[in-house]
């Protein structure tokens, strides 16, 4: 196994004082995570890196580097700009939605820029080659990319422990571009829900361009995966803690307060992602709905202290206590208040005491990546007598179905769940419980590490990288023994980009003599079967090659035809069904982006954008991409963006299929020769077997298996080539 590093804002230890000596202290710090990946950090002699909350004695340092703990240096100032500016003023906010709370300062960006660096260097100097490292959270987003270009010989991995937004609230941010290639830099980019890994990779779409298949994204130098990996707890020591003796005692207290009541819990930090003002607004529906509760159920809700020093934070506490005493006023007696409201936090224990006597548990933030509580709470009712409320926008609602689904905007409806939750008989909730309890007990936080990890390793082998860029001659020459002995040898040339370099206008790139030439010799071989296989629509495609003696394919494998012959042979069953729809919303574009222009053929419809001013169309067709795809859901099209174009064209037509029909047809060759340099000939490349020689045109990653770098180098090693044939 790789040696991991893990990476997070602050180490699992954090540094005190003692009061009496006023030296300093190390203390451990609790919580899911830590426990979850202190099995893989102890076991592995890995590495963990992270702030330890101040400057470290030697003493200190001593004992950090015993435990395999690395410090990373802060300057306070700085941390204070990067931790409470943009990680928790910007990026917290605005990944929750709170996009009123969200304060975008570039100072505290810059904080962030230099703190990531420090992490950096600190990986940096410590790395070896073939590790693991594995960054997590939000607050060290820059970090996966500043490690690849340092040139950090090691498997990279992120975990967003927050909601990834949708594209429409993510591009508020005035350093979205920086923030979405930060993250690029990595191999694997987990994230609690397929939601989140949707709406990431929507963003790269729509604010990149660049696009993924099946949730990996091809970068120049690597390819990044992006998987759904919902983050589990650790149920041993959460059912341990929770029948403690302790435990025990502190149960016996609270059934003894509660009564013959039936108990609500809420556990929640005192943050605004909690939504506690609506929760209390729906308790307190339920009371004024059904009186009946008043006396018969007690709302405990926990509310733990975080962040208290924030203007914001305070202000909800307030109304918060404002609104439990409201309550507790009106629907109270003076014997039974319906909350019973905790700012405090609790042992382990006493939380799991909480966790056992609770009737229903309340879960009901407006917004949180995962949520935590709820399975813990799952987790030690293992009798499965309680009940579980939770929030739609909680990450945890999409492993936990069989809970009671609310929508915590909808006070009605929660209200509603809350009844229906304490009138449920003990079967249904048995029913409801179970399931979920042995689901989270399979995918515990240990099975969680393991599957991160290994899908980390497996990104790896999966990679497509970039193939060699070869200079011309010596492309030839390596093609040349092979192409001298073939009895039957077939050529196929991509035209636009490939043979033909991009024009402003796509109607001006005819054949040059030059290429013409080309064509001509090849195609006067009897041992050699040439093809064009281009986008291009076939009228043009039969004009421009009329004299040629080869044979063209049109409109990326639509059309074919043969050398000499004058008609073309379309290779499936036209469907025109969604052309005049789509030919209404690509006018419409086309008003509304001066400089671009419509292109029609009988299999598809393009819309060519390379003559507009380039920020306003590169933004146009991002947006166009995204509504056409959207909008032609499940009809039978496909839609590409090409080197300035966005092209809709029929489906099951492909130059990959064309091959096959070539292959059938004419076939089979002694020697292959394929050249491209977009998607649609990706297509065909991934498609081939390795006894054809794949050449790219330019750089970038490809299924091919050389590369040269431009058309006029793809000119000279045909003529090279054929040169060594002839003799
Ligand atoms: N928790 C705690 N002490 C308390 C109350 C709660 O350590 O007094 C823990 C709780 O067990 C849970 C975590 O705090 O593991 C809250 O996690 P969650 O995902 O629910 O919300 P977050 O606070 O991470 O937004």
């Amino acid at each position: 196994m790789r040696r991991p590093i893990l990476v997070s804002n602050r180490l699992p230890v954090t540094i005190g004082v003692d009061s009496s000596t006023g030296e300093q202290t190390l203390a451990h710090s609790v919580g899911g995570l830590v426990t979850g990946l202190k099995p893989l950090h102890e076991s592995s002699g890995g590495l963990w890196v992270g702030y330890p909350g101040a400057d470290p004695s030697d003493e200190i340092r001593r004992e950090l580097d015993e435990q395999n703990l690395v410090p990373v240096d802060l300057d306070p100032q700085d941390y204070n700009d990067y931790y409470d500016g943009y990680a928790n003023d910007a990026l917290w906010p605005l990944f929750h939605y709170f996009t009123e709370f969200g304060s975008f300062v570039p100072e505290q960006f810059e904080a962030y820029r230099r703190v990531n660096e420090r992490f950096a260097d600190v990986i940096c100097e410590i790395a070896e080659p073939g590790d693991a490292v594995w960054v997590h959270d939000y607050h060290l987003m820059l970090l996966p990319r500043m490690l690849r270009n340092r040139g950090l010989d090691a498997r990279i991995g992120f975990f967003l422990h927050i909601p990834f937004p949708a594209d429409e609230t993510f591009r508020i941010l005035p350093q979205r571009v920086e923030i979405l290639r930060g993250l690029l830099g990595a191999d694997l980019i987990g994230m609690h829900t397929y939601d989140y890994a949707y709406n990431y990779l929507r963003s790269v779409r729509r604010i990149l361009g660049i696009e993924s298949q099946a949730g990996t994204i091809r970068m120049r130098d690597h390819d990044v995966r992006v998987e759904a990996h919902p983050l589990g707890i650790d149920t041993d020591e959460f059912r341990e803690n929770a029948y403690t003796e302790n435990a025990e005692r502190f149960l016996t207290q609270l059934k003894r307060t509660v009564g013959d009541r039936q108990v609500i819990l809420g556990v929640d930090r005192l943050d605004y992602t909690k939504g506690l003002l609506l929760k209390l607004r729906a308790f307190e529906r339920l009371l004024e709905r059904s009186p009946r509760w008043s006396e018969r159920v007690l709302f405990i809700q926990l509310a733990v202290p975080t962040r208290a020093g924030v203007g914001t934070y305070q202000d909800l506490k307030a109304e918060v206590e404002r609104r439990v005493s409201e309550i507790n006023g009106i629907h109270g007696s003076p014997l039974l208040s319906p909350i019973n409201y905790l700012y405090q936090t609790v042992t382990q224990e006493e939380l799991g005491a909480l966790y056992r006597v609770a009737d229903v548990c309340f879960v009901s933030p407006v917004r949180d990546g995962l949520n935590l509580v709820a399975k813990e709470y799952v987790i030690c009712r293992e009798d499965g007598g309680g009940i579980l409320v939770i929030s739609e926008f909680a990450g945890a609602a999409s492993e936990l179905g069989e809970g009671l689904r609310v929508n915590p905007w909808d006070i009605e409806g929660t209200a509603d769940q809350l009844e229906r939750a304490l009138d449920m008989s003990l079967g249904e909730r048995h029913e409801r419980m179970m399931p979920m309890f042995s689901r989270i007990v399979q995918n515990d936080v240990h099975q969680w590490v393991r599957n991160f990890m290994s899908s980390l390793e497996k990104t790896e082998t999966d990679q497509v990288g970039s193939p060699p860029m070869l200079h011309s001659l010596v492309l030839a020459e390596s093609l040349a023994s092979d192409f001298r002995t073939a009895d039957r040898s077939l050529v196929m040339l991509d035209y636009d980009g490939s043979l033909r370099e991009f024009v402003d206008r796509y109607e001006d790139a005819v054949p040059t003599e030059e290429i013409l030439e080309i064509l001509h010799e090849y195609g006067q071989r009897d041992d050699v079967t040439v093809f064009i296989n281009s986008g291009r629509d076939h009228q043009t495609l039969g004009e421009w090659f009329q004299e040629c003696p080869i044979d063209l394919i049109a409109e990326h494998g639509a059309w074919m035809k043969s050398a000499g012959e004058d008609r073309w042979r379309l290779l499936g069953a036209l469907d025109t069904s969604w052309k005049s729809n789509v030919l209404a919303l690509l006018d419409d574009y086309v008003g509304r982006t001066p400089g671009s222009r419509i292109e029609e053929k009988e299999t598809a419809l393009a819309w060519h954008y390379r003559q507009t001013e380039e920020t306003h169309g590169n933004w146009q067709a991002l947006e166009l991409v995204s509504v056409l795809e959207n909008s032609l859901r499940g009809q039978p099209v496909q839609v590409m963006h090409g080197a300035k174009v966005v092209e809709v064209r029929q489906q099951g037509l492909t130059k990959a299929r064309a091959y096959d029909l070539v292959i059938d047809r004419f076939g089979p060759f002694d020697f292959s020769l394929a050249t491209g340099d977009d998607r649609t000939d990706e297509d065909l490349f991934s498609h081939v077997g390795p006894e054809v020689h794949t050449v790219k045109i330019g750089s970038g990653s490809s299924a091919a298996r050389v590369a040269v770098d431009s058309p006029r180098s793809l000119r000279e090693m045909l003529f090279a080539l054929l040169r060594a044939k002839v003799g």
